[in-house]
């Protein structure tokens, strides 16, 4: 059934949760939110884009005084750090909504007292297995352990058996309207793997959802019962209409109602499909378009946490390359919905090979091109001829693929689009050769054409660019002498030949420099990477020829000092024996050897390992060793060996 196109577009991200520092997976879900809401205000929609903090729960109060201050100073400062990034990513939220405001804390009072009137809350006694990590009870088909224990089956931990006075939620009711409302909007979850898991969990059966608790102060008081304060996940997620004017500005609320997309992480999905819109369809409102779930970023294929010190810094990242690269990166990299892994090898390719090559190059060449042959004056172009009408065609097919994957929320699949026709364009200008024509006075007018067509060409890809990279966008329109932005043009309205004979164009700055692998290495101490992933995504699990492994150059290393690197645990500072070379290197072999264990010890180094600096010290190859549990266990010859023997 096609449905009339609504006038307004209203997109979420996921409030973040103020115990964490903001990292690579928050910015990841708002990049994406960013990028759609551009995308609709191209399409004339009128937008509404909220993100925030969900600010309250044990975990919060906990951390809170774990650091000496109120629940609230400790989530004032961290939405500092939120809002600033938000804004060096160039990201164009609407609101920002905090659970700790009043207008969040009355609508959910009002709603919660609304839904007590109806039936649809009531008062009993809970008991369950609660994790206090995760501020959830576990669901009823965890199994008792041998020790009479639940343990959490997302964070591992022992959990507690709690018994309360709590309210529920009437969620079994809801069974029968959800398993109707899915058959009837089988995209509401998307992508489909996670839509199907969740018809699968609510035709199991749902258990009435405990929603306040006893124990927790730092909460949403229940109005008229003072001694239960509201659930985290029942205050939470009402955001999404507090947020949007519900209980103190209904024109906005009725503007913007129901959502479009609430984009999210999988872990987060039952609540947002099967609790989400119980909750609204017992307070009798309409429920959002779709839920859209994004995978996890991985960082060398391990799942970034805090707990193992691999969450990669967004901050550091942006000091490198900066945020359109960024947010080029990871809405490129993965289709939405799969995991990521996150390499700085794959990034750098992506920043080296698509951005500085293919978009900085074809924009800086071409520029300069017009600089140099009509002073920078755009010429009226002569003749158009088939190459040329060819590459405008090209554009009206990119265009429409690039708008239906859009719509589609397949930003990848459009990104991949754009650099197809970038390319294209990239080898017009080969195929034209205008570098030749310019040495001949004849041509001119050709001349003219060529680099106009070109310039249109990068126009128009820097267009559908543009909710992606909204600045590079702007800077190659403004190098083009456009008084326009991008973002001031409708789709509907764009025109491949917009630009006007007559216009002054100007030699922009080299777009997106290259980068080295070893900027990123360098830096690693600074940023919030475990020292050791740098080095372990050196391991490649692709087959390697007899060639490439030859140039391995693997040598006996007989230690001859041995030390611990201060302020780690893990490291030891190595002087080695290379028969003609002493070198030093930096080991993490620190937990399994003490450094007297390994004095006049022999084993195998890589000796033409790019040097890295670690901790501050320079490290002249590495050793090799196995990890076990996390121990390094290094393999020891049987006998004497002369160092600097050659391994092969
Ligand atoms: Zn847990």
């Amino acid at each position: 059934m096609e449905k009339k196109p609504k006038p307004t577009f209203y997109v979420t991200t996921p409030i973040y949760y103020v115990n964490d520092i903001p990292h690579i997976g928050h910015a990841y879900t708002t990049i994406i939110a960013d990028a759609l809401a551009r995308y609709q205000k191209l399409k004339g929609k009128k937008v509404f884009f909220l993100t925030g903090t969900d600010e309250h729960g044990q975990k919060i109060e906990k951390a809170a005084s774990e650091k000496g201050l109120s629940p609230k100073e400790l989530a004032d400062q961290v939405v500092v750090r939120f809002k600033k990034l938000w804004q060096e990513l160039n990201v164009s939220y609407n609101y920002f909504i905090r659970t700790t405001e009043k207008i969040h804390q009355e609508g959910v009072q009002k709603i919660f007292n609304q839904l007590l009137d109806k039936g649809d809350i009531y008062k009993g006694v809970y008991q369950g297995w609660y994790c206090i990590s995760e501020e959830n009870f576990l669901s009823e088909d965890v199994p008792v352990e041998e020790d009479g224990y639940k343990i959490c089956p997302d964070c591992g931990r022992k959990a507690t058996l709690l018994e309360e006075e709590s309210y529920f939620f009437r969620l079994s009711s809801y069974q029968k309207p959800l398993l109707d409302f899915y058959s009837s909007h089988p995209k509401f979850v998307r992508p489909q793997s996670r839509m199907n898991e969740v018809v699968s969990f609510v035709r199991h059966g749902l258990k009435d959802l405990s929603i306040t608790r006893t124990s927790v102060r730092w909460g949403i008081p229940v109005p008229g019962d003072s001694r239960h304060t509201i659930y985290v996940w029942f205050d939470a997620l009402h955001n999404y209409i507090t947020g949007v004017g519900y209980g103190w500005n209904q024109e906005l609320f009725e503007t913007y109602w129901p959502a479009d997309v609430h984009l999210i992480g999988k872990d987060i999905l039952r609540f947002h499909a099967i609790f989400w819109p119980a909750f609204l369809m017992a307070a009798g409102f309409p429920l959002p378009e779709t839920v859209l779930s994004h995978g996890w970023w991985l960082k060398d294929e391990t799942k970034m946490s805090k707990s193992k010190g691999n969450v990669l810094d967004p901050y550091f990242i942006m000091e490198k390359v900066g945020g359109e690269a960024l947010r080029y990166f990871l809405l490129r990299e993965v289709p939405i919905g799969q995991d990521g892994s996150f390499s700085h090898e794959g990034f750098i390719h992506r920043i080296n090979s698509d951005l500085s090559n293919d978009l900085g190059n074809l924009v800086q060449r071409t520029l300069t091109m017009v600089v140099n042959y009509f002073s920078g004056e755009l010429q009226t172009p002569g003749e158009e001829k088939e190459l040329d009408r060819q590459l405008s065609s090209l554009f009206e097919v990119t265009r429409d693929r690039v708008i239906a994957f859009y719509d589609d929320y397949s930003i990848n699949r459009a990104l991949e689009e754009i650099w197809a026709f970038l390319n294209s364009t990239n080898k017009y200008l080969a195929d034209n050769e205008p570098w030749k024509l310019a040495q001949r006075i004849e041509e001119r007018s050709r001349l003219a054409r060529i680099l106009y067509q070109a310039l249109c060409a990068i126009r128009a890809s820097s267009y559908l660019l543009y909710p992606v990279m909204p600045e590079t966008a702007e800077k190659i329109w403004s190098a083009m002498g456009e008084d326009k932005k991008p973002g001031q043009v409708l789709i509907t309205q764009f025109n491949f030949y917009g630009l006007k004979p007559g216009q002054k164009v100007k030699k922009p700055r080299a777009l997106f420099p290259r980068v080295e692998l070893k900027e990123f290495i360098g830096g690693i101490k600074k940023s919030t990477i475990a020292e050791e992933s740098s080095r372990k995504q050196e391991v490649k699990m692709d087959l390697v020829s007899f060639e490439e492994f030859k140039k391995m150059d693997l040598r006996v290393a007989k230690v001859l000092t041995a030390e611990r690197v201060p302020g780690t645990n893990k490291l030891l500072k190595l002087q080695i024996d290379l028969g003609n070379e002493q070198r030093q290197i930096v080991a993490g072999v620190a937990e399994t050897y003490s450094p007297e264990d390994l004095v006049g010890k022999e084993f195998i180094v890589i000796a033409n390992l790019q040097p890295a600096v670690i901790r501050g010290i320079e490290s002249q190859g590495m050793l090799l060793a196995a990890e076990v549990e996390g121990q390094a266990i290094i393999p020891f010859f049987d006998r004497e060996v002369p160092p600097g023997t050659k391994v092969k």
